[in-house]
């Protein structure tokens, strides 16, 4: 089944009553538990990479991991951009292959929250890229103890959220109602009252964060309230830590004996949650409800009329500035290794999904390219936009494609 539509699968949590986890993964060893729970206990998984946690790992390099992992699933996966900083880490996360987006700019005041959220929400849904924004302050980091950043939960309004969702167009909303990120000792007081009231006048799917020392009543009350996105990470962490000290007292010492078994210590508490928030036994259903995510390649056939030395200028400056466009992932410009071929140079644009065919056209920096540069150089040419004619599920088992698709 591999990528889906994020703004899908949350719709069919929402509408259906049950949370997806919404997991950070830190390293291969995360993204493998996390993908094997999601596979044994047959549930969609939301695969989440927070920029908080950058140092940790390089985004870059693990992206292909995590699009990899994803592609080969037998259940629905969606890869989101958690706490990005700013539009140009929304931007950078959908060219690596993020099909969701969360900017927190929930520690500005609300003017500037909205303003910046609403310029990034233009930015995704050009890429039909869902946003995920923040209203009220979750406090702590993810991971860590909540009373080593003892900053002030400030609570989400049901005034401030109509206004900030109808201004902004974000898709989901994350609100905080008393939970905080990290580690906290004993169990949070949740504003149920207050949840329900944001649920009521929203009607859209909410997302919790600090989902870590929850009881499980808590979590089905927030189910039940709308939560259909929950942020899971500081539990995950200290399964895997907890496994590394134990391995350590029992004498192990290098790396591949510390990090032994702490896989199956993720994957058990991600399988709980699972079982426990309802997405578990729903990846067929969710498979059958939303749209396969694919992404386009954009192929040009042409000829130049100018010299080899223009040729390689106007190259240079299509590799330059069309990357910069919002939804394209990756630039290939081909010279033919056979002379005698109808063309002789091709670009390959692969673009993060259909919509960004379009606003790929529209965009100035597109049109001031090919006015000025491509069209009065190459007027023999052919543009084609190509989808996968087979999904990558369907061509790894082998069996033929059903009438559904
Ligand atoms: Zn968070």
């Amino acid at each position: 089944m591999a990528l889906i539509y994020m703004r899908d699968l949350l719709q069919h949590a929402y509408r259906n009553g049950y949370a997806v986890g919404a997991f950070d993964l830190v390293s291969l060893d995360f993204l493998q538990a996390i993908m094997d729970a999601a596979d044994s206990c047959d549930s969609p998984v939301i695969l989440s990479l927070a920029e908080s946690h950058f140092d940790y790992f390089d985004f870059e390099l693990i992206m292909p991991a995590v699009e990899a992992a994803a592609m080969r699933a037998r259940v629905p996966v969606a890869i989101h951009l958690d706490h990005g900083a700013s539009l140009a880490s929304a931007q950078t996360a959908i060219r690596l292959g993020c099909n969701g987006v969360m900017v927190d700019n929930s520690s500005a005041p609300l003017a500037e929250n909205i303003s910046r959220t609403r310029e990034i929400v233009t930015m995704a849904h050009a890429c039909d890229i869902p946003v995920e924004g923040e209203l009220g302050y979750v406090a702590g980091v993810e991971g860590e103890d909540a009373e080593r950043h003892p900053g002030e939960v400030v609570y989400t309004s049901v005034e401030e959220a109509s206004d900030y969702v109808e201004r902004t167009g974000v898709d989901f909303l994350a609100v905080s109602i008393g939970t905080v990120h990290g580690r906290l000792q004993g169990e949070p007081q949740l504003d149920f009252d207050r949840l329900g009231q944001i649920n009521a006048a929203l009607r859209l799917p909410l997302v919790i964060h600090g989902g870590t020392g929850l009881g499980d009543d808590q979590f089905r009350r927030l189910i039940a309230n709308g939560v259909a996105k929950i942020n899971y990470y500081t539990a995950l962490s200290d399964a895997a830590g907890s496994r590394i000290a134990a391995n350590q007292q029992q004498g192990a010492r290098g790396y591949t004996g510390l990090v032994e078994n702490v896989q199956h210590e993720i994957r058990t508490e991600v399988a709980r949650c699972m079982q426990l928030w309802g997405c578990a036994g729903r990846a067929e259903e969710v498979a059958a409800d939303c749209r396969p995510w694919q992404n386009v390649e954009h192929l040009i056939f042409y000829n130049l009329t100018c010299s080899d030395w223009d040729a390689a200028q106007l190259i240079a400056e299509g590799e330059r500035v069309l990357a910069t466009i919002p939804g394209v992932r990756k630039i290939f410009a081909g010279k033919t290794v056979d002379e005698s071929d109808r063309f002789h140079y091709c670009w390959r644009v692969k673009f993060a999904s259909p919509a960004v065919i379009d606003t790929y056209r529209e965009h100035p920096v597109h049109v001031k390219y090919a006015d000025t540069w491509f069209r009065p150089n190459a007027g023999d040419r052919v543009t084609i936009d190509f989808a996968p004619a087979i999904s990558v599920s369907r061509e790894a088992s082998g069996q033929p494609a059903s009438k559904a698709s």
